[in-house]
């Protein structure tokens, strides 16, 4: 098997909790059970969030429980022009057009049919040129600028997704086109996770369930740049026993709290890898340990259709 080259991208806006944890665990063990290596990247393009404390704790957390990383850090932060040059490539080709839609006019717009994440009909899309010019300088003239749209096309996407078996999503020209630079100038999500992805050679994208609507975008984004694009796995999200979502404010579940918890970091993760099915015995575990009875085969028949873990402490 050829060695794989996954990631972790955390954005530090929080402390780790057990669903992060889980997700690069997985992504880890997916890498690491071909002998292949982990880019660690950490995903600060929200200025206002993101706190540089939070990446340097993050990553004494990530050493502690053994989930090691040879590439990186890699701070989105400062990788502007590479974004903006990906940015100018799709310009010039014509699939980006401005947006002059607040988020609230974006929102009122929202196609009731359509699922959550899209909220667009592509309002902005078929506007003359001289509309855009006159909303231009309308925007100008109050200090604001348009954010830019991908147009997308009617079509289907199709992908084998390492553990949730074959997908195929519905993209809708206007209602899935998607920002790509925002507003106020800073480059989107979607665009700079496809940038860094492929700049940082990484082939095998293993992540929470969460984010599978957004890789029709991205495999898109990855044809339009050329660029190759790599698999994708979804696993499922970790949710507290009412079913919530797990989330970085969920003192329950954050790492300190889950340290003192189960004492060692082996006690710890092999508690994920248990309630994850990787493990059949809650048993002290450490990732070195966990990659010799990973099986990627088995989870996908297990997290197929399945998006929730209970995650209850003990
Ligand atoms: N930065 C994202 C997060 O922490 C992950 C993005 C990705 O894996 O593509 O949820």
């Amino acid at each position: 098997m050829m060695p794989k080259r996954g990631r972790f991208a955390p954005s530090p806006t929080g402390r780790l909790h057990a669903g992060n944890l889980f997700a690069y665990l997985m992504a880890w063990l997916d890498a690491k059970s071909t002998g292949g290596l982990i880019v660690l990247r950490i995903e600060d393009l929200d200025a206002q969030r993101s706190k540089p404390a939070f990446a340097d704790q993050l990553m004494r957390d990530l050493e502690q429980v053994g989930l090691t990383w040879e590439r990186g850090p890699i701070y989105q932060s400062q990788r502007t022009e590479a974004y903006q040059e990906a940015f100018s490539r799709l310009s010039r080709a014509g699939h980006l057009y401005p947006c002059f839609c607040t988020r609230a006019e974006a929102n009122a717009q929202a196609a009731p049919h359509r699922g959550e994440g899209s909220s667009y009909t592509g309002a902005c899309r078929t506007l003359s040129i001289r509309e855009r010019r006159v909303r231009r300088e309308a925007l100008a003239a109050c200090g604001r600028a348009s954010s830019f749209r991908l147009a997308m096309e009617d079509g289907c996407m199709r992908f084998d997704d390492l553990f949730q078996g074959e997908q195929v999503i519905d993209m809708h020209a206007g209602a899935d086109d998607f920002i790509v630079r925002r507003a106020d100038g800073g480059f989107a999500y979607q665009l700079a996770v496809v940038v860094d992805d492929a700049d940082e050679g990484i082939d095998s994208v293993v992540r929470g369930c969460d984010l599978l609507p957004s890789t029709a975008k991205q495999i898109h984004l990855h044809h339009l740049l050329g660029t190759p694009t790599p698999t994708y796995g979804h696993i499922p999200l970790f949710v507290a026993d009412d079913g919530r979502r797990l989330a970085k404010r969920d003192h329950d579940a954050a790492f300190d709290e889950m340290m003192r918890t189960y004492r060692t970091p082996a006690a710890l993760m092999g508690h994920l890898a248990f309630r994850a099915g990787i493990l059949d015995e809650d048993v002290p575990a450490m990732p070195d340990e966990l990659v010799k009875v990973y099986d990627p085969a088995t989870l996908r028949k297990r997290y197929r259709n399945q998006h929730a873990i209970t995650f209850a402490m003990l």
